[in-house]
């Protein structure tokens, strides 16, 4: 049997081949024949080059439906797909490069002689092009090949790509998934979130990483699903998608934004059946406030690159805000403790998961894939959580972003969850600095909402009615915006790295009223 993931996305396509597969903003349509002739051409160009079977392709693009052909034509090629953030600059691309070596480049064309010239000194053979406006040498040289291929055969635990983490600390490393790992979660997923005949996915999330790759697309590939493909998330786009859409799936930012929409209501999402949140934390408010506005509770759910989807809240059932629900079928979560340990309910612990949509190891780096793995072969997610007497899972943070303060731990999570529910306050960002005494000390950073007058005085006071002095941040520090990444991950390690250094405010345990001036020109005005 092929185990090559686009066979079993192909099984599913619909028997009316003319039917639309993808329709993009600017009013393109992709039948399911169209892509099936269009991925045979690039996967024939690919196998043209006579690469080795494990053959990594790179590629650097923006979103756009020849993306996610050129995605789907590797994998019926055999090959392995190593999608690559279209932010990164040289450094990072030469980085990538060196560590994956992959057989083929594509990148934008406007980003040719810089890539080229990186892929060539790595010792890449084929570099190409591939725009959003449907041009380039891929498609160029892509054109003069059959449109029937026969899908390559691949075994269960082949690779079928490789992700690179966003790497918080240290070098990013490269998460090896196979095409049983993509399948398994795929299939589990497509059970959970009851795909069903006539979805319609609006499609708004990159294509770079686990969510909008895998998680959406193949949702819909694997549903015979059509896709309304936007190029990148625009709240005034998605409203006017939405009453053709069934599904949607976004970060939480994208939530927040919908919601600053006057016109987005209970008639915009009138045909709406799904929508889901994951990547990062969704605020208690974003998940109530959309409750009322649109009579959708958001289906938060929870996985990582090295895993893809772990957790879910249910499509039937309670849908909880704040958890990020409950194990999918087949998936083995645990909470243990520093002495490995299984957690009691409610004892918080490193989340620990086991099963067949658990990567291969990190590319390259056997002694880090081996650290990362318990003896009994659990993979330790650098999450850390803990469950509930209803078996949903709680989230409260990163291991790294622990703060241990005078011996005490320290969620950031818990505090933050208690700064959020303040008066005024949009949302927060806890993390640990050093400190003499303490070894580090808790400082918050806080978004106002619009128009709020905060004080960090009056919020440190409120804090300690509320929790243990320990825990309390010796500092709050106001500013316009927490800084996040393109998968709205705020970016703790640069919040460390900007207010870490301000070393003396906290090391006078002063109860300083951090405004930036920017904030502070604004509450004055
Ligand atoms: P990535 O590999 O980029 O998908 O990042 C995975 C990480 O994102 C996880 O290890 C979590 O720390 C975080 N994450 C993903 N989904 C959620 C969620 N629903 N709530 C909180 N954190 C999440």
């Amino acid at each position: 049997m092929n185990a090559n993931l686009y066979a079993l996305f192909a099984s599913r396509f619909p028997a009316d081949k003319s039917a639309c597969c993808i329709e993009t903003h600017d009013g393109q349509y992709y039948s399911w024949g169209d892509l099936e002739r269009a991925t045979a051409k690039m996967a024939n160009l690919l196998l043209s080059l006579g690469l080795p079977p494990d053959a990594r392709i790179a590629v650097q693009v923006e979103k756009s439906p020849e993306a996610l052909l050129l995605y789907l034509a590797t994998l019926r090629a055999g090959f392995i797909y190593l999608p690559l953030n279209t932010a990164y600059r040289g450094d990072e691309i030469d980085y990538f490069i060196g560590n994956a070596e992959p057989a083929v480049v594509v990148c934008s064309p406007q980003n040719f002689g810089w890539v080229s010239q990186i892929a060539f000194k790595s010792g890449t053979r084929h570099v190409f092009t591939l725009s959003d406006r449907r041009t380039g040498s891929l498609l160029e040289r892509a054109t003069h090949h059959s449109d029937l291929c026969e899908t390559v055969t691949r075994q269960p635990d082949d690779l079928a790509a490789i992700l690179y983490t966003s790497g918080t600390t240290g070098r990013s490393k490269g998460a090896m998934l196979s095409h049983d790992n993509l399948a398994s979660n795929a299939k589990t997923l497509q059970q959970a979130w009851q795909w069903q005949p006539g979805d319609v996915l609006l499609h708004a999330l990159p294509l770079f990483h686990v969510h909008g790759l895998f998680v959406a697309s193949h949702g819909a590939l694997l549903n015979g699903s059509k896709m309304i493909f936007l190029p990148k998330f625009d709240s005034a786009e998605v409203l006017r998608y939405l009453p053709r859409s069934t599904v949607f799936m976004g970060v939480p930012t994208y939530y927040v934004r919908l919601l600053a929409e006057p016109l987005f209501d209970r008639k915009a999402c009138v045909n709406m059946r799904l929508f889901v949140s994951g990547s990062a934390p969704l605020l208690l408010d974003t998940f109530h406030e959309f409750i009322a506005r649109t009579g959708h509770a958001i289906l938060e759910r929870y996985g990582m690159s090295e895993t893809t989807m772990l957790v879910s809240n249910p499509c039937d059932g309670r849908r909880i805000g704040g958890s990020v629900g409950l194990p999918l079928p087949g998936v083995s979560v645990r909470v243990a403790n520093d002495q490995g340990q299984v957690c009691s309910t409610d004892e918080i612990g490193a989340i620990q998961v086991k099963g067949p949509n658990v990567f291969k190891g990190y590319w390259r780096m056997p002694g880090k894939t081996a650290e990362e793995f318990t003896a009994d072969g659990y993979f330790v997610t650098g999450d850390v959580g803990k469950f509930d007497g209803d078996g949903y899972l709680w989230i409260v943070g990163r291991s790294k972003d622990l703060i241990i303060s005078g011996g005490f731990n320290v969620y950031p999570k818990e505090i933050e969850s208690v700064l959020d529910e303040m008066d005024g306050v949009a949302e927060s960002a806890v993390i640990g600095v050093p400190h003499p005494d303490y070894g580090e000390a808790v400082v918050a950073i806080v978004v106002g909402k619009p128009g709020a007058r905060l004080s960090a005085d009056a919020m440190i006071a409120a804090l300690k009615r509320k929790i243990a002095n320990f825990k309390v941040p010796k500092r709050i520090v106001f500013v316009d915006e927490l800084p996040r990444n393109a998968m709205a991950k705020v970016q703790k390690k640069a919040l460390r790295e900007q207010y870490g250094a301000d070393k003396h405010a906290v090391a006078h345990g002063a109860n300083l009223d951090g405004e930036t001036p920017a904030y502070r020109a604004r509450r004055q005005a």
